[in-house]
């Protein structure tokens, strides 16, 4: 029987922007790094980010990806692909993860899991999606579409929310409910300028000339130089609430200024932080958390 190996120094889960810095980081402080990698993260998605600082032409999600696991591959580490099913601390403190049937051993645990976007339940988003002319981030891109028509498919006072938000970027802003409206929201909409539309979401459509349409449910198009959708994310902080991290109520997880949740060992970077959700903050607790276990371990 072979004897068991020593534990990893570092666990990292997630190979996302938050995930490849944090194991950057620490095998330039010569530690031991595994990370594990499911690969359908938020990045991807990023069709060409100009938010991006030192980017100024841009950079897509998956060419930053490309670059960041290079930089990676340069010291020595690598991702291996695998989605981690399930965690857990033992009494001496080292961290088990199941990995696709293997089990990792770790002295800390990095998680660098993100969120999902909830994409609207209508015929033609998926098409949308996949061509990138369906947006989430306003923060990100709204800038793009200053004075632009743009058209926000929301639900529920988050939704509210956003088309305030989006309203500083242009005068032409139109808001239609996903599925079922609540008037007492919307208010606020009228007041700042923003035209609701009558009627509920039916479908999305891809038109040649760049703009993007939306059908009623009442059969009624609307036309727009871009569409946000505005309905909320899942955190996927499941692995960390099971070893008893502390979270806000949609999951996402508290950390202090070391990047640490609040079980011992286990530290938590990018969206999957109750912060904002931004590559460079995601990529700053992965800097933290990579250095402050680089200073504990010993
Ligand atoms: C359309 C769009 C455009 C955006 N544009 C910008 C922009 O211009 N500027 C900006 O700053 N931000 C932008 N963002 C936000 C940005 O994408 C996120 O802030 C960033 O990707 C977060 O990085 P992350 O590493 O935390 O998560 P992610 O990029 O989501 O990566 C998480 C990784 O963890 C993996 N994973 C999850 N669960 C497991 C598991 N159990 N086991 C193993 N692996 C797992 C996933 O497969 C994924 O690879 C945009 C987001 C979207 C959707």
């Amino acid at each position: 029987m072979s004897p068991t190996p020593p534990p990893t120094d570092c666990l990292v889960i997630g190979g996302g922007p938050a995930g490849l810095t944090a194991a950057i980081y620490l095998r330039r402080f010569h530690r031991e790094v595994q990370l594990c990698d499911a690969g359908d993260g938020r990045a991807l998605r990023i069709p060409l980010t100009k938010n991006f600082p030192g980017f100024p032409d841009g950079i897509s999600g998956a060419h930053l990806l490309d670059r960041l696991r290079l930089q990676l591959s340069q010291v020595g580490g690598a991702v291996q692909q695998g989605t981690v099913e399930q965690l857990q601390r033992l009494d001496d403190g080292l961290f088990v993860a199941h990995v696709d049937g293997r089990k990792v051993r770790a002295r800390t645990v990095i998680l660098a899991t993100g969120i999902v976007d909830v994409i609207p339940a209508l015929p033609g988003a998926a098409e949308l999606l996949q061509a990138g002319r369906l947006r989430f981030c306003p923060i990100c891109d709204g800038f793009e579409f200053t004075g632009r028509h743009i058209g926000i498919i929301g639900s529920g006072a988050h939704g509210v929310r956003e088309a305030l938000f989006i309203r500083r970027f242009s005068h032409r802003v139109s808001y239609v409910c996903h599925g079922a409206k609540d008037a007492s929201l919307l208010h606020p909409l009228d007041a700042a300028g923003v035209a609701v539309m009558d009627g509920a979401a039916g479908s999305l459509h891809a038109q040649t000339d760049e703009t993007v349409s939306l059908v009623t449910r009442e059969g009624v198009e609307h036309r727009f130089d871009v569409l946000y959708a505005a309905l909320g994310s899942h955190t996927r902080s499941r692995l960390a609430l099971a070893v008893g991290a502390q979270a806000d109520p949609a999951g996402g997880l508290h950390v202090d200024a070391h990047a640490r949740t609040s079980v011992q060992g286990l530290y938590a970077a990018g969206d999957v932080v109750c912060a904002l959700d931004q590559l460079v903050v995601g990529m700053a607790h992965a800097a933290t958390a990579a250095t402050h276990i680089h200073n504990t371990l010993g």
